[in-house]
Parts: structure tokens; C-alpha cells; sequence
């Protein structure tokens, strides 16, 4: 599960959270008490966040990848998408993390379609998109869908490239930490 504590944006022109505050239900935010899956105290449902002035750093050094990538549509902003988009930093994975009120809305179109195309065009890069409901995680590959489990604290990702019928996919896999 990403850390937006690791998550340092600048909004796109022209884009504003307006009534979305879904990363704050869907991250950890240790520095409010808040833990993924329930909405952080702090919210104020359609307002934004009800300390803003002394929010904790992260919280205004952190944008998802709608409000800081222009060319997303509409369709992508987090409050109608019930998902958050970030890229990882260091790895570039793409971790959408998804409301778990609304465990499955990444299956539904126009999104799953659009994670697959994306699943396709990182690979070769050794990139991936990791569907997150909570700790639990899905990679997308382009020939299927990989449910992990649970990632604990420390846990790693280990994908190996492979040749499959249709083209570059992956093995992929959960190594606990030691
Ligand atoms: S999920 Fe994105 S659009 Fe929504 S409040 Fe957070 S940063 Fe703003
Ligand atoms: S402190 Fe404010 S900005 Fe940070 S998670 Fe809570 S409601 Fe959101």
C-alpha cells in the first residue's frame, strides 16, 4: 500500500479536490490517528478537511496523479472513480487504490480497460498497476489479474518477466519480510 507521506505534487492548472476527499479515507495518515478503510476524523464530507490550516505535512505536500496529470478525464476524479492513482516513487508502479466501500470498482469499464492498457504498456519497463483495497493487493498484468493477499509491513512485490501466448507478462509474487 502506497505512503502518501512519500508523495511530494503540485496540482495540474486548472485542478481542484473541490468536494473529493476520498485519500483521506483511503491511505494511512499515522500523523491524524487514521488508518486506511475509515474516513480520517478530520474530514468534512464534500468540504475537504476540517483542520486545514495545521494539517500534517504530508497531507498538503500529497496529490493523486487526477490532480496533477491534466490529461485524466473527468471520469478519473477519485470521489467519482471510488479509486486513487498514485505512482510510487522509486519503483513507478502504479497504485490505485480503491475505496473498499467499493472494493470492485476498478472492474468496471471504462477503468478496468484502461488499468489493462496501462498493465501493457509498463511491463517491459518492469512496472506494474497494483490494485490496493486496503493492505490487500491485485497486480494487473496483461494476460490476467494476480490477487497477492495481504501485504504486511515490509513485504515485497517479486515480478519475473516472461514471454506468454499474447506477449510480455510476468510471475508475479509476495516475499514476507525476514
Ligand atoms: S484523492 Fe485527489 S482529488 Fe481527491 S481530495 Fe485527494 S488529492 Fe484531491
Ligand atoms: S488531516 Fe485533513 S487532509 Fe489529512 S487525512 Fe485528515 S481530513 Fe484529510
Amino acid at each position: 500500500m502506497l505512503d502518501p507521506s512519500t508523495i511530494v505534487a503540485t496540482p495540474a492548472p486548472g485542478r481542484a479536490c473541490g468536494t473529493c476527499t476520498l485519500c483521506c479515507k483511503v491511505y494511512d495518515v499515522p500523523d491524524v490517528q487514521s488508518v486506511s478503510g475509515e474516513w480520517c476524523r478530520h474530514t468534512r464530507a464534500g468540504r475537504g478537511c476540517g483542520i486545514h490550516e495545521t494539517r500534517p505535512n504530508h497531507c498538503r505536500a500529497f496529490f493523486c496523479l487526477w490532480m496533477t496529470e491534466g490529461w485524466l478525464g473527468p471520469e478519473w476524479k477519485p470521489e467519482k472513480a471510488k479509486m486513487v492513482l498514485a505512482m510510487e516513487p522509486g519503483s513507478y508502479h502504479l497504485a490505485v487504490q480503491v475505496d473498499p466501500g467499493q472494493a470492485n470498482a476498478w472492474k468496471r469499464d471504462p477503468y478496468y480497460g484502461q488499468l489493462k492498457r496501462w498493465a501493457a504498456a509498463s511491463i517491459e519497463k518492469g512496472r506494474h498497476v497494483l490494485v490496493h483495497v486496503n493492505r490487500n493487493t491485485t497486480v494487473i498484468l496483461p494476460d490476467r489479474d494476480v490477487p497477492l493477499g495481504e501485504f504486511a509491513p515490509g513485504d515485497r512485490l517479486v515480478a519475473n518477466p516472461r514471454m506468454g501466448p499474447a506477449g510480455l507478462t510476468a510471475d508475479v509474487e509476495r516475499v514476507r519480510a525476514a
